[in-house]
């Protein structure tokens, strides 16, 4: 199978659809009409595709399992099948860099889409708009110190808005997710909810259908998941999220499934920035993942590294807040001989 991928790919699609298993899935379809085809264009026209396999719909994992099985494995570096264990209980962790000589900034956001409804993959313009209508009336239920105005990415691009900050919500969609068919109708039904404070806020349609985001200068990452929990519990009440017992929540790239977290730092390291393969070694060594300082696939600025968990199936949030926290005090240590 690997003639249908670029030459120079070196994705996990590529790397685990054989010919035989091609055959097995490809006249497949789940429910929405999601087929392996449309899962693998991405990686199939991105030579730099990590993944390259994104699911249409809940049912994608289950429909085409032997394929997900094999790419989740392998990122997530897990392979013991058992109960997903979510924990969003209170974190009292230390922040890591208190005189903030090299962290800059945390940000933690996990990933949910709406159950019942097909991911942004296959989703059609009027199921997007439902899902962005569910989504803003449940952000009219946050406490006080999270509530906040939502924008239409719509009025955002035709400058009907004031401009937000890039990190606030991207305002296109990168060549893979173009692939994957999440771009399209853009910017319809897309926006972000922010909150007053700008500490937290919400992405509608972004990748999945929801991105709960929660983020502040500095290094506490214990505040900056406490005020991302409570968000969550609370949209929860008026959201059903698209769960499984077996790769917990579901997300449209099967490297988000899990906790579907990503906690990051900006971080800011000169000497590593000369020596990037021992930065590298070391990420591997404490599963971090290291992406730039505009996000992923984006180049480091200023020596500004964005580090974060790589692993999000087979450990729990307060888990791997735990791990990353190590690993991030690993690398300030190293930084620092
Ligand atoms: P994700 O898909 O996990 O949300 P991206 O790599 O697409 O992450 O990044 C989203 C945006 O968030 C980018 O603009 C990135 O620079 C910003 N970002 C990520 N981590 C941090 C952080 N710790 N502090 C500030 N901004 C961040
Ligand atoms: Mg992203």
């Amino acid at each position: 199978m690997k003639e249908l991928f670029p030459k120079n790919s070196s994705s996990l699609v590529k790397k685990h659809l054989s010919q035989a298993l091609y055959e097995k899935l490809k006249n497949k379809k789940t429910s929405s009409g999601y087929t392996l085809n449309h899962a693998i264009h991405s990686g199939v026209t991105n030579p730099d595709s990590d993944i390259g396999i994104y699911a249409g719909d809940a049912e994608s994992y289950n429909t085409f399992s032997e394929i997900f099985d094999l790419i989740i494995a392998d990122y997530h570096l897990f392979t013991q099948e058992k109960h997903h264990i979510t924990d969003l209980s209170y974190c009292n962790l230390p922040p890591l860099d208190p005189e903030n000589k090299y962290i800059i900034s945390s940000r933690i956001r996990v990933a949910r889409n709406l159950d019942g409804f097909p991911f942004t993959t296959s989703i059609s313009s009027a199921q997007r708009y439902q899902v962005e209508q569910l989504i803003i009336e449940a952000t009219k239920n946050l406490p006080k110190n999270l509530q906040g105005e939502y924008f239409q990415l719509k009025d955002i691009v035709n400058s009907k808005t004031k401009t937000l900050k890039t990190n606030f919500f991207p305002k296109k969609g990168d060549r893979f997710q173009e692939a994957a068919g999440i771009t399209r109708k853009f910017p319809n039904s897309r926006g972000v909810f922010i909150a007053e404070n700008q500490k937290f806020m919400v992405w509608v349609n972004e990748e999945d259908h929801l991105r709960i985001i929660s983020m502040e200068p500095g290094s506490d990452l214990a505040e900056t998941f406490n005020r991302l929990s409570a968000a969550i519990k609370i949209l929860e009440k008026n959201l059903k999220f698209s769960f499984s017992n077996k790769y917990g929540y579901l997300t449209s790239c099967p490297s988000n499934i899990g906790i579907s977290m990503r906690a990051s730092v900006h971080i800011k390291l000169p000497k590593f920035n000369k020596q990037q393969e021992l930065l590298y070694k070391t990420a591997k060594q404490y599963k971090l993942q290291i992406r730039g300082t505009s996000g992923e696939k984006s180049s480091i600025e200023n020596s500004i590294f964005d580090i974060s968990n790589k692993q999000r199936l087979g450990i729990s949030e307060k888990n791997c807040l735990t791990i990353l926290s190590k690993g991030i005090q690993k690398l300030i240590a190293i930084e620092n001989q």
